[in-house]
């Protein structure tokens, strides 16, 4: 559980440590706002991608049962665990499906459950990559993650529009380049 109360606090101090008057009136529901954002935001913790696609259905029949399934341009924001700022972008799943199929929309509910965390890029992409294979025993898997790390667009090397992209492939999709490259194509359309 995300506690409230000790954010409110660390927030408070932050304010101060800044140079900041935490009683001035702009700033005085800053802490409980930023406690209740961050019970949001943070909201992965508490999520379970092994629940987000427990349900399925046959693949068979369904004219999904060979082929790659994709769901591309799923928005997603998240927050880099090396600075706490967002880092935000696109995500697409290309999955081989195995007898299993998934709604289209959990695929779009796990990507939050590992988005809403402290994270790095490559991690995400793996998890969600590592998520699917495993609950849908997919035959493979491909996770591509394409972001603007605020860390470092606003700040550091401050390159406004860089984006980072991470691909991640499971399965099939590891060994077989062809099949690697009829995602990106489809992805590209
Ligand atoms: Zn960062």
């Amino acid at each position: 559980m995300i506690d409230k109360d000790k954010i409110k606090k660390a927030v408070n101090m932050l304010l101060e440590a800044i140079g900041e008057d935490v009683s001035r009136e702009g700033l005085k529901d800053t802490p409980d706002r930023v406690a209740r954002m961050y019970e949001e935001i943070f909201a992965g913790y508490e999520d379970n991608a092994a629940e987000r696609l427990s349900r399925k259905f046959d693949a068979e029949g369904s004219g999904a049962d060979s082929g790659i399934v994709i769901e591309k341009d799923i928005s997603f924001y998240s927050m880099c665990e090396h600075h706490m700022l967002p880092f935000f972008g696109k995500v697409h799943i290309a999955y081989i499906p195995n007898k299993k199929i998934v709604g289209l929309s959990k695929l779009a509910r796990t990507v939050e459950v590992f988005a809403r965390r402290l994270q790095v890029q490559e991690r995400f992409s793996s998890e969600i990559a590592d998520a699917v294979e495993k609950e849908l025993d997919a035959k493979g898997v491909m996770v591509i993650a394409c972001a603007e790390h605020t860390c470092m667009t606003m700040r550091g090397v401050k390159k406004p529009g860089t984006q980072t992209v991470t691909v991640c492939s499971r399965g099939l999709f590891e060994t077989d380049a062809d099949l690697r490259r009829q995602v990106l194509d489809l992805i590209r359309t």
